[in-house]
């Protein structure tokens, strides 16, 4: 048990443990670990020698304690459980926690390569049935690889931070059009952080996952789909998507989340043998979207088609290096029923079917002032809760021209 306040049954308590980087009292940033409703000051912990991480700990972002690998992301969770746990420790270490309420929280990692899949079958069928009517929901390659393309790593940005409305070409009635995105939209999506790098030319196999992947954050993949729809043929998602690119503040090491693994669905065809994880888990994520305080999903992760071993898997098939910090989000995370889908573009049916909020007002993409609020838990040990936090964005009007 815990000695720290609010940590016994808290889905933050020391079976969570997410790192993060945060701000306090006008200081640089310090990487810190949540525990209850309190950031425990790692770059402190470190200086008094409570822990020893080589100075990685004593960093502004979590990039070179994300580099030493598991042996040691395994002894610093160990240790960290040890100081907020043994009474002895207490005088210490509680000087160093600080107020969640009164911290902020900025990008926890440097982003190296930003790669987002399409791996939720229920999401891929429903854009193919309100895109491209009449013809099969799903392209002939989908069953095969797990479909992905490069983002855009220098706009990725932490929850809170606000997202103008994008402008950009779209489709008009006679000719192409310029201005702000009147179809904005949000992916609810799982982020996987990598830890230690992989050397050009090596592929990293689908068993080694926990040995590369540091941890998991939440992903909003903001997307105009109007700039979409008119740029994305023949090369794939680009200025419609690279605007904006939000994640959680908190990294939830892959540790907290050895309970929440679960048969993933069942592949049918085959799939080729460098795809082949055995046994073939994907992770019981449960997320949830708020649009303006309304829930108006739950998007299930457990029902992705693609695992995150497959994708780490073919990312690196061909080769392609890993780095530190290099993030690969999963694509958008839809189960089968409209409660359930991760974008508004799937929820109001290609804006057809509008939603209505708890204000009486009524949607189908996003207005200015709008906040969508992603959030998500697993199951934990013994009958706890993991809590993931939440990646949060404001939509501003675009910039003047
Ligand atoms: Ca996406």
């Amino acid at each position: 048990m815990s000695w720290v306040e609010g940590a016994a049954g808290s889905p933050y308590g020391t079976h969570n443990l997410p790192y993060g980087v945060f701000r306090h009292a006008g200081r640089a940033p310090r990487i810190g670990v949540r525990v209850a409703d309190f950031v425990l000051d790692l770059d402190g912990a470190e200086a008094a020698e409570l822990i020893l991480a080589g100075g990685a700990l004593r960093r502004p972002v979590l990039n070179e304690f994300m580099a030493l690998g598991r042996a040691q992301w395994a002894a610093v969770r160990e240790r960290i459980v040890v100081l907020l746990t043994d009474p002895g420790h207490r005088a210490a270490v509680e000087p160093l926690l600080v107020p969640l309420a009164e911290v902020e929280l900025v990008l926890p990692f440097e982003v190296g390569d930003y790669v987002d899949f399409y791996s939720s079958e229920h999401h891929a069928s429903n854009v193919g049935q309100i895109l491209r009517p009449g013809q099969p929901p799903l392209l002939p390659n989908w069953r095969h690889l797990p479909i992905g393309y490069h983002g855009r790593a220098g706009t990725v940005v932490v929850s809170g931070t606000p997202v103008a409305r994008p402008r950009g070409q779209r489709r008009g009635s006679d000719g192409p059009v310029f201005g702000p995105s009147a179809r904005l939209d949000i992916e609810a999506e799982v982020g996987f952080v990598v830890g230690i790098p992989s050397p050009l030319g090596a592929r990293v196999p689908v068993a080694k996952l926990a040995q590369y992947v540091f941890g998991v954050v939440l992903v909003n993949d903001w997307s105009a789909r109007d700039i979409q729809a008119w740029e994305y043929q023949p090369l794939g998602p680009f200025l419609g998507k690279s605007f904006a690119t939000s994640v959680s503040p908190w990294v939830v090491p892959l540790d907290a989340l050895a309970g929440a693994w679960v048969p993933a669905p069942p592949q049918d065809p085959p799939v080729l043998d460098y795809l082949r994880d055995v046994p073939h888990l994907g992770l019981d994520l449960r997320l949830a979207v708020d649009w303006n305080g309304t829930r108006v999903s739950e998007p299930p992760f457990a029902s992705m088609y693609w695992t995150p071993a497959q994708q780490l898997a073919h990312l690196t098939v061909n080769g392609a290096a890993l780095r530190t910090g290099d993030l690969y989000a999963s694509g958008t995370v839809s189960g089968p029923a409209r409660g359930q889908v991760g974008s508004f573009l799937e929820l109001t049916w290609g804006g057809t079917e509008p939603v209505t909020l708890a204000d009486g007002t009524t949607r189908t993409f996003l207005v200015d002032g709008d906040t969508v609020v992603i959030s998500a838990t697993a199951a934990g040990p013994d009958g706890t809760t993991v809590g993931l936090g939440e990646v949060a964005g404001t939509v501003l009007p675009a910039e003047p021209d």
